[in-house]
């Protein structure tokens, strides 16, 4: 515990090294390190598949313990998708078993001459030929590392989308969990790496073991008798394509349409019935939102972990597929490439407009499932039509003249599946977030769960906030989101612990790192800490380019209304919130963190107005 392992990659060395004070008090762990390195380590002007960029895998100081839903890690880099901060969080049992092996964080550099691996088994660290490996996908390499080295060996790996650096590759874990934005795979591949095996076999100390436990339990009793628990914990995210359809808000056509007219074939109790086998969870977590699914027979016959809901609209309505069979045989193969659904789909969504509005000659048809596979294949070995996909969208919509306002991107990241102008603090936090259009940074469900207008006021002093299609009230609501989410992936708390029931809040996750750690934290401390993981992000950003303009959202959502359901005519207007966002957040008019706010959160000065 308590250890860095720094990977050379080109010297073929590695080192061992304490994790500083400093790091652990002011950053946490997982996301919070993997920014610090960043800022620390990488220069801004870097070419993110260079040697220079540095790859981190950073844990939590909860990982391997039994508090809930705490079994996460945080890979982060220079994204090769937006040029700016890119990180991928993920779950499984990788987490956990580096931390069994003695290690709170991985920092890989350089490049490797070959392809190799990375084995750690507890002290024993070894790089190891991979050419074996190279060329396959991640369901066989974690295989033929299991084989190799025993079944309790923990892998992540790439896949060929990674190896052919496809700038929105995911590192899986497992095969099926998916550290999976801002192409994390595509550096991973730069620098001639497949997997990392990891076997621990140590204790996770726990400072105050009996109050550690008691608050366990009392977090599991507030978990179960919260009135998400059941649904979450029957269907998992997949309940969100039933309240998108709902709101009028499930993506349907890139983003044309809220309201999908298959939605009732790949609804989450069709799902359920018709393919869902058992359901599954991460480490300690008692939400096991994940699924396993078999599709017994036919074109799409597969069985494996299920899709969540991202991959249900991106690989389904986004694109116009309303075949679930289609689309768990999708999510198997973008796992396997290892693939971002949610990039990959979106790609493919904007390419199907493009031909739908005649701006380019190809024809490609809407809900053409067969079309939509074959692009995962070619995407991921940049074959043919999948090398221009394989861009991501910001690049592509540059060669076509006439389509950058239904380009569904902010700062080069494609937006995830929620359309925005149902939840306008989405809106707010996937405009402003550090890693590009991205509704985890801030992810506000309070405002899509029926709140009430005085639970709106208690928490966030606006009885508006909790009404999902106004402006009003967003931004105070957006901004401890933000602070706490940074929160929960720096200590590797899944946020559906945190966000999707509202069970487990700040003063339990200070009393959890208390009693495990020793070392004594409140919620002020934790949110403060939260603050200061936004702003080394945002400076990070502005050094490699950044600008305001940047924060903002497709013109779509921002002029064209839908055209029916609940959210009809509704667009978003971020001119409402984002002057207050800055303002809230200490920063300039222009969205720069002042050195006030810098020297306040202790953060040594660079690049700030
Ligand atoms: S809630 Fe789901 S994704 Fe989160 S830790 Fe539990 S099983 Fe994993």
């Amino acid at each position: 515990m308590d250890r860095l392992l720094w990977v050379d990659l080109a010297a073929g060395r590695t080192r061992k090294t304490r994790v500083p004070e400093e790091w652990k008090s002011c950053y946490l762990g997982g996301r919070g390190f993997t920014s610090r390195v960043l800022y620390d380590l990488v220069d801004a002007h870097v070419d993110p598949l260079s040697p220079e960029n540095v790859l981190t895998v950073a844990t939590g100081p909860l990982d391997g313990t039994l508090s809930p839903s705490s079994g996460r890690f945080t890979v982060g880099c220079k994204s090769p998708l937006t040029g700016l901060l890119g990180d991928a969080n993920s779950g499984g049992h990788f987490g956990p078993e580096l931390r069994f092996a003695g290690y709170d964080a991985v920092i890989i550099q350089g490049r490797a001459r070959g392809p190799v691996y990375l084995l750690i088994d507890d002290d024993h660290v070894e790089l190891r030929d991979a050419s074996h490996l190279w060329g396959r996908g991640v369901f066989d390499t974690v295989s033929a590392l299991e084989k190799a080295h025993g079944s309790d060996v923990k892998v992540i790996a790439i896949g060929q989308a990674g190896e052919n650096l496809v700038p929105y590759a995911n590192i899986m874990a497992a095969g099926h969990n998916a550290a999976g934005r801002t192409g994390v795979g595509a550096v991973m591949g730069s620098k001639n790496l497949k997997a990392i095996a990891v076997r621990g076999s140590r204790d996770i100390p726990v400072a105050d073991d009996e109050r550690f436990l008691a608050k366990v339990r009392e977090c599991h009793r507030k978990l179960i008798a919260d009135p998400t628990y059941a649904d979450f914990s029957e269907y998992g995210t997949l309940i969100l394509v039933d309240i998108a359809q709902a709101s009028g808000g499930l993506s349907t056509r890139n983003g044309q349409l809220g309201l999908f007219e298959h939605y009732e074939d790949i609804s989450s109790h069709v799902y359920q019935d018709t393919y869902k086998l058992a359901s599954k969870a991460c480490f300690s977590c008692i939400l096991h939102c994940k699924n396993y699914a078999r599709v017994a027979s036919g074109p799409y016959q597969c069985e494996n972990m299920g899709p969540e809901y991202e991959t249900m609209v991106t690989l389904g309505s986004r694109v116009g597929v309303g075949s679930l069979a289609a689309i768990l045989k999708a999510n198997q193969l973008a796992n396997d490439y290892g693939l971002d659904t949610i990039s990959a789909g979106t790609s493919i969504a904007f390419l199907m407009e493009c031909s739908q509005r005649g701006l380019i000659d190809e024809r490609y048809e809407w809900g053409d499932a067969d079309f939509v596979i074959d692009c995962l294949r070619k995407i991921a070995y940049r074959d043919g039509i999948g090398a221009f996909l394989a861009k991501g969208v910001k690049a592509m919509s540059r060669e076509i003249p006439g389509s950058e306002g239904f380009a569904l991107h902010v700062k080069g990241l494609e937006l995830p599946a929620f359309d925005v102008r149902t939840g306008k603090g989405f809106a707010l936090g996937e405009a402003v977030a550090s890693r590009g259009g991205d509704h985890l940074r801030a992810l506000p469900n309070f405002e899509l769960l029926s709140k009430t207008r005085e639970e709106g006021i208690r928490w966030f002093g606006s009885p508006d906030c909790v009404d999902p299609y106004t402006e009003n009230g967003k931004v105070p609501m957006v901004i401890w989101h933000e602070n706490y989410g940074a929160v929960c992936d720096s200590a590797e708390i899944c946020k559906y612990c945190t966000f999707a029931t509202y069970a487990v809040m700040p003063k339990d996750v200070a009393d959890l790192l208390t009693f495990a750690t020793g070392r004594a934290y409140s919620e002020t401390d934790l949110l403060t800490i939260g603050e200061r993981i936004v702003n080394v992000e945002r400076v990070f950003n502005l050094r490699c380019g950044m600008t305001p303009d940047d924060d903002t959202l497709p013109k779509r959502f921002l002029t064209e209304g839908l055209a029916e359901g609940p959210a009809k005519d509704v667009t978003v207007d971020l001119g409402r919130m984002l002057p207050e966002y800055y303002s809230r957040r200490g920063w300039t008019l222009d969205g720069v963190p002042t050195r006030e706010k810098i020297e306040a959160l202790g953060i040594e000065v660079k690049g700030v107005a």
